[in-house]
Formats: structure tokens, C-alpha cells, sequence
């Protein structure tokens, strides 16, 4: 669904640690990007295909369902109509658009899944194109046809509509923690309990470590095409996303622009490197709080988070210099000793 091809956070297992954190890795590549999977405990390898192969099958019907980059995908498919009638959707996009609306509506409209013309107008949606600063007619222009309270999902009735026909629905931001929160069903659904669950640097643990240890994970903190590693977490039966504004942006006459657009401003998040991570029940949360929180920043951002009780941390670098502001229910994620 996103071009990413750097891992934001970074898990004990993939570097080297002094005990072997996993028996087996499930590795592949999905929604623009790669994925892993660790499992602690020892499995033969009739079994570890069937594992693999419901994972595939679960990534490639997730990606037939919402991929903004496949024309022929039901999301695709929905964004191109341009009545209002309810139409019949499958269980995921269901279940993404209806945890995207109480999303939008609890961080003030900061994560909206219906920003896809203001991506694709700032140059980072499917289409490639020049990135640049467009003009401000244009923006006024794509930002009429915004606002998440215009598509709507009704879970009982399993459909979905467009209140304004012009809405272009687009859940990357989303749609990899769903992802890792559905891989991790299936691994619970074959009686595997102890795993890791990485897709393009989201994250979902549960259970233990090959030596019998609560996963841990090293977070990057936000550096330009560099990797620095910065605190560490436990990660105990939950899932983590990272989002930052270094992940995907251009520059222009010495300004940012970030792939994450305030939906109030129809603008790029300007600020040059911010990360947001978030620890939740559930990664599809993680992800598109992590996202909303970039949208606020670490001020305003700090007091929502603090405000809902969310597990969070942002990291703002200036120069070479970081500022780490963590929430009261992140703090207890952290771990005692570091990684590295
Ligand atoms: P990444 O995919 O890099 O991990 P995010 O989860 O933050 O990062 O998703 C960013 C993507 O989500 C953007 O590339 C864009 O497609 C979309 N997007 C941008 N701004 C918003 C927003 N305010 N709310 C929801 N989705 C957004
Ligand atoms: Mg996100």
C-alpha cells in the first residue's frame, strides 16, 4: 500500500542478540513493503509452509480489499463511484473504515482516511509525479472533497457509502497495523503463542522470546535516511507503531514537506523530523494514532495523548539533539535496559 523501504522500528530478534530470540523467521513482502515473522518456538517445516501459506493468503486477500496501488482492488473499486448507495463491503474494509471513523473523531479530525486527493495532489500517493508545492487553488480545490464524516461504514449491515461522491478513500496509514493485527490472529488461530509480527515497521508481540523473555524492541529515533536506535520497549501482548515526518517527504526552497497531511490545513506536516510512536491493545490502533499525533505535534499531541490515557511517545530532533516526551502509560513499556 506504501513504498517504504526502511523498517522504523527495529526488532531484538533482527539484530543479533546474545541468546536467540526466535526458532523460526516467516519472511515476505506486502503492501508496498516487507514483513516478518518470528516464532520462539522450535516448528518442522511441513508446518512452517502451512504457517507461511496463511499468511500469504491473508496479506493478499487484505490487499485485494483496501490496496489504493491495485485499479482493481474493492477500495479502488469504491473510490471510483460516484453515487451515494450503500454497497455491500467485505469484513476488513468494514472494520478499517469503522475503527478509522471513532479514530478521526477522537483526535479531532487529525487522522481522516479521506485525505487521498490532498496525498495524491502533494505528490505522494499511487501516481507518480513531480513533488512540489502546488498551487493554492489546487489545494482548495481537492480539500472540498475531505472530510471523514463523508464515507460511512455500517458494520451490522456490512456496507459502506460515500456522502459526497467526490471522496477518495486512502487507509496506508491504517491499513499495515490491520495487517499485522490479522497475521497475529492467524498464528493464534494455529496454536502458535509466541511471536513477533513486523510489517513495515509496525509491530504486534505476544507471549515469549526462544529464551523465554518478553520481546523487546528498539525504536529509531527520526534521522534523514539514517538509522539511530533510541529507547527500547517491552512489548507484552501489544502491538507499536511509528510514524514520523522522515519517513516519506520532499524539499522546497529550504521547507519540509511530509507525507502526512493536516486535513485542517489540506497542507503537509511541516515540521522536519518528528516520530510518533504508540503502544496499543491492538496495532491497527498504533498505527493511526501514530499517525493522528504526527498531525498534532508534540505539544498539542502530547496533551491529547495524555488526556485519553494512550501509551505514547514523541521524539523531535533539532540539530543533533533529541527531545523524548513520553506519556505516564508509555513509560511503563520502557524497558530497564537498553538494546544496544
Ligand atoms: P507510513 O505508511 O509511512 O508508516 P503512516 O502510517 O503515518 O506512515 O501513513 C501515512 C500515509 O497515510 C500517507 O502516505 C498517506 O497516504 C496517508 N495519510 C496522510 N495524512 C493522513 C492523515 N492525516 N490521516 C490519515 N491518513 C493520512
Ligand atoms: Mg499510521
Amino acid at each position: 500500500m506504501k513504498r517504504r523501504t526502511f523498517i522504523t522500528l527495529l526488532a531484538v530478534g533482527s539484530v543479533a542478540a546474545c541468546s536467540r530470540p526466535a526458532h523460526a523467521t516467516i519472511r515476505g513482502l506486502t503492501m508496498g513493503t516487507s514483513y516478518t515473522v518470528e516464532l520462539a518456538a522450535p516448528i518442522d517445516d511441513a508446518a512452517r509452509t502451512r504457517l507461511a501459506e496463511a499468511i500469504e493468503v491473508e496479506l493478499a486477500a487484505i490487499n485485494r480489499a483496501m490496496s489504493t496501488y491495485d485499479p482493481r482492488s474493492e477500495l479502488s473499486e469504491f473510490n471510483r463511484r460516484q453515487d451515494l448507495h450503500w454497497v455491500p463491503a467485505s469484513r476488513g474494509l468494514l472494520e478499517v473504515l469503522d475503527r478509522a471513523w471513532q479514530i478521526s473523531t477522537a483526535s479531532q479530525g487529525a487522522f481522516d482516511v479521506t485525505v487521498g486527493p490532498l496525498v495524491d495532489l502533494w505528490g505522494f500517493g499511487p501516481e507518480i509525479r513531480a513533488r512540489r508545492v502546488p498551487d493554492d487553488a489546487a489545494v482548495e480545490r481537492a480539500r472540498q472533497s475531505v472530510g471523514y464524516q463523508h464515507v460511512q461504514a455500517d458494520l451490522s449491515a456490512g456496507a459502506i457509502r460515500k456522502r459526497d461522491s467526490r471522496i477518495q478513500v486512502d487507509v496506508c496509514a491504517i491499513a499495515k497495523g490491520y495487517g499485522v493485527d490479522r497475521v497475529a490472529m492467524v498464528l493464534d488461530q494455529q496454536g502458535v503463542h509466541d511471536y513477533l509480527v513486523e510489517i513495515g515497521g509496525e509491530l504486534r508481540a505476544r507471549g515469549t522470546t526462544a529464551a523465554g523473555k518478553p520481546w523487546r524492541v528498539g525504536i529509531e529515533r527520526p534521522v534523514e535516511g539514517g538509522h539511530v536506535l533510541g529507547e527500547t520497549v517491552v512489548l507484552e501482548n501489544r502491538g507499536i507503531a511509528t510514524s514520523g515526518t522522515t519517513e516519506d517527504f520532499f524539499e522546497q526552497d529550504g521547507r519540509h514537506y511530509s507525507h502526512i497531511i493536516d486535513p485542517k490545513t489540506a497542507r503537509p506536516v511541516v515540521h522536519p523530523s518528528i516520530a510518533v510512536s504508540v503502544i496499543a491493545d491492538t496495532t491497527m490502533e498504533a498505527d493511526a494514532w501514530a499517525t493522528a499525533l504526527v498531525v498534532h505535534g508534540p505539544e498539542r499531541g502530547y496533551a491529547l495523548a495524555q488526556a485519553r490515557g494512550l501509551a505514547v511517545m514523541f521524539v523531535t530532533a533539532s540539530g543533533s539533539a533529541f527531545d523524548v516526551r513520553v506519556t505516564d502509560a508509555f513509560r511503563a513499556h520502557l524497558a530497564s535496559t537498553p538494546l544496544s
